[in-house]
């Protein structure tokens, strides 16, 4: 349904509308004015209550121009004559101005077609604000031109002007937004007939009960009229109630039906006739505002429940829908592929049969905490049960299911293998640890376990770091070229390694600079493995692929960890032995101070 609002031709618009204003206004004025003050009957302020409705801001005026000049017209010639058609007139508009103005300031644009809310605020506006001020100044007016009291003349205004409103406001607001050629464009003709049989079926209910019933039945309209706001909604209700004030209204002023049976004038039987139009109206259009706003919510909830559908039974992810207390009550298809058991074996079984023994506890803190914290998306890695092929490592994401109270029900799990990730993951981690070209710790990694060998020493370990420097390296590259220079490299890591214990390490810092981490050793033991290491570097050539075997020394610097803060003090220690070193002539050891 379009709640857009209009733009009328600007000059046709609100000629049309002054035209109908005066028709509708002269008749009732013609008709109903009873005791010869105010109108009993008054449908004229709908129409324009609802062009202002239904139309842009900027409309406003040329509307209001159109109606005030009908209004004038029609209270002089036949209303209170020309000295009160400018205050009735004035008196008029306002009633339609507060409720036009009240809606557009308390209804959001997308409310305006038949909602609850709108119809409460609309009802509100009209019954409340808008006819109570007017009421009040026309039975000002109406008590100085006519014989008629202030107290009468309020009373006929105020039900003529309530009852004029509430039933004849809504279907004029649904024809000007083109509801009503909407809803034929866009419904069966199946549909159609059904619409067409019930209104004329309550039509001659309406008929029946105010023409032929010789007892006063008013109570059998009530049937119809609620199974129209039932199958048909908004519309049908509104056209419903258009039909019974017009077989009714001319039935009760014609001197037929139940309340014209009722010894009384014919303005209290008037006024008795709207008390029951305006019950009728207030039982129809909340039901099928009501039944709007639930098939509103029902299709929207089928959309996203087809949407969710999709994406469940389309992902290479495994949807769970699992209970409060942990049991799998939906498994989406992929769950035969992914976690190697089909959903129907699922369904039933408690959830964390899809969890290897050792990460359930984890898994169920994960299911507590999203039913904890609605809102809260909770994600946990754990190792799938031993029926899953291939997957070693799955992400489960959790997040609680609220019902209307906003409760949680349950929970929706996506379940994805991370096996892929995973292996990946160690393989950069593989990489990032290890000097490709000499297969020692990466600077990174001789760093961490650096760090991490400070702590122990802080804890009472004892070891020691030794910083190496290959001497003249730059003449190697520069007599044999880079690649000699690469496998000299190489092989200088392989000489130290026999050299070293199981707990020891040995990392490239950069270029040609190596560290060694002594573990358990004291500076004595340290500086002994170090004269170790020298003799086993130079004690034999270094042989390359297509070169003869060159003569490989490097210099140290050696320094105790305990004493020392961190680890950028220690290395400053460790080079500043090492440029010692370099100075003394290289191919020798010098301890920090
Ligand atoms: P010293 O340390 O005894 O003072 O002399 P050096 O010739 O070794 O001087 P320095 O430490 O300044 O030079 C290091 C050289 O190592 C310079 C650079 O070209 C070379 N180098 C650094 N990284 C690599 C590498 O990965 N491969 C090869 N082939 N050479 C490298
Ligand atoms: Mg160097
Ligand atoms: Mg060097």
């Amino acid at each position: 349904m379009s709640a857009a609002l209009r733009s009328p031709s600007p000059r046709l618009a609100p000629l049309i509308a002054g035209v109908a204003y005066f028709t509708i206004a002269s008749v009732a004025l013609l008709c109903s004015r009873f005791e010869g003050g105010i109108a009993f009957i008054w449908a004229a302020n709908a129409l324009l209550m609802a062009e202002l409705q239904t139309s842009e801001t900027r409309y406003w005026p040329r509307a209001i121009t159109a109606c005030g000049i009908a209004s004038i017209l029609s209270t002089a010639l036949f209303g209170m004559g020309p000295w009160a058609a400018a205050p009735m007139a004035i008196i008029n508009i306002a009633e339609s101005l507060i409720v036009a103005i009240l809606c557009r300031r308390f209804i959001p644009v997308h409310l305006s077609d038949g909602s609850r809310r709108s119809l409460l605020v609309f009802i509100f506006a009209l019954c409340i604000p808008a006819n109570i001020v007017a009421g009040t100044g026309a039975a000002l007016v109406a008590s100085v031109f006519t014989p008629v009291s202030f107290g009468a003349s309020w009373l006929q205004w105020y039900s003529g002007h309530i009852l004029g409103g509430l039933v004849c406001t809504p279907i004029l607001t649904m024809l000007l937004q083109g509801q009503v050629s909407e809803w034929l464009g866009e419904t069966s003709g199946r549909k159609k007939l059904e619409v067409l049989c019930l209104l004329l079926l309550f039509s001659l209910v309406a008929v029946h009960v105010f023409f032929f019933a010789r007892y006063p039945l008013l109570f059998l309209l009530v049937l119809p009229l609620v199974t129209i706001a039932f199958r048909i909604g908004s519309l049908g209700a509104a056209a419903s109630i258009v039909l019974l004030a017009l077989i009714g209204g001319g039935a009760t002023m014609t001197g037929h039906g139940p309340i014209a049976l009722i010894s009384s004038d014919i303005g209290d039987r008037t006024q008795l006739f709207q008390l029951f139009l305006a019950l009728s109206f207030l039982l129809a259009m909340p039901l099928a505002a009501e039944l709007n706003g639930r098939r509103r919510l029902f299709q929207t909830l089928q959309a996203s429940e087809a949407r969710y559908r999709a994406i469940a039974e389309h992902s290479g992810d495994v949807v769970l829908n699992i209970s409060v207390d942990g049991i799998i009550q939906y498994a989406s298809p992929s769950a035969a592929e992914q976690i190697g058991c089909a959903p129907a074996l699922l369904v039933g079984r408690a959830a964390e049969i899809v969890v290897d023994p050792q990460d359930r506890a984890e898994v169920n803190g994960a299911h507590q905490r999203a039913l904890a914290r609605p809102g809260d998306v909770q994600t946990v890695e754990f190792r799938p049960a031993a029926f899953t092929d291939g997957a070693d490592w799955c992400e489960m994401v959790t997040r609680a299911m609220l019902d209307e109270q906003g409760l949680p029900t349950g929970v929706v799990s996506t379940i994805r293998d991370m096996s892929r990730h995973k292996a990946r993951q160690r393989a950069l981690q593989r990489v990032a640890a290890v000097d490709t070209l000499t297969g020692a710790d990466s600077r990174w990694a001789f760093l961490e376990k650096l760090d991490q060998e400070i702590q122990r020493v802080a804890r009472g370990a004892q070891a020691c770091l030794l910083l190496i420097d290959i001497d003249h390296f730059k003449s190697i590259n520069d007599r044999y070229g880079h690649g000699v220079g690469d496998q000299v490299l190489s092989s200088f890591v392989e000489r130290l390694r026999p050299g070293l214990r199981g707990g020891d390490s040995i990392g490239r810092l950069g270029g040609e600079e190596f560290a060694i981490l002594l573990t358990g050793a004291d500076i004595q033991r340290a500086s002994m493995v170090c004269e170790r290491l020298r003799d086993m570097v130079s004690e034999r050539r270094i042989s390359t692929v297509g070169c003869e075997s060159v003569i490989v020394t490097f210099s140290a610097g050696l320094v105790e960890l305990k004493g020392r803060a961190d680890r950028a003090e220690l290395l400053d220690a460790a080079d500043k032995a090492l440029y010692r070193a370099k100075n003394s002539g290289r191919n020798c050891l010098r301890l920090a101070a």
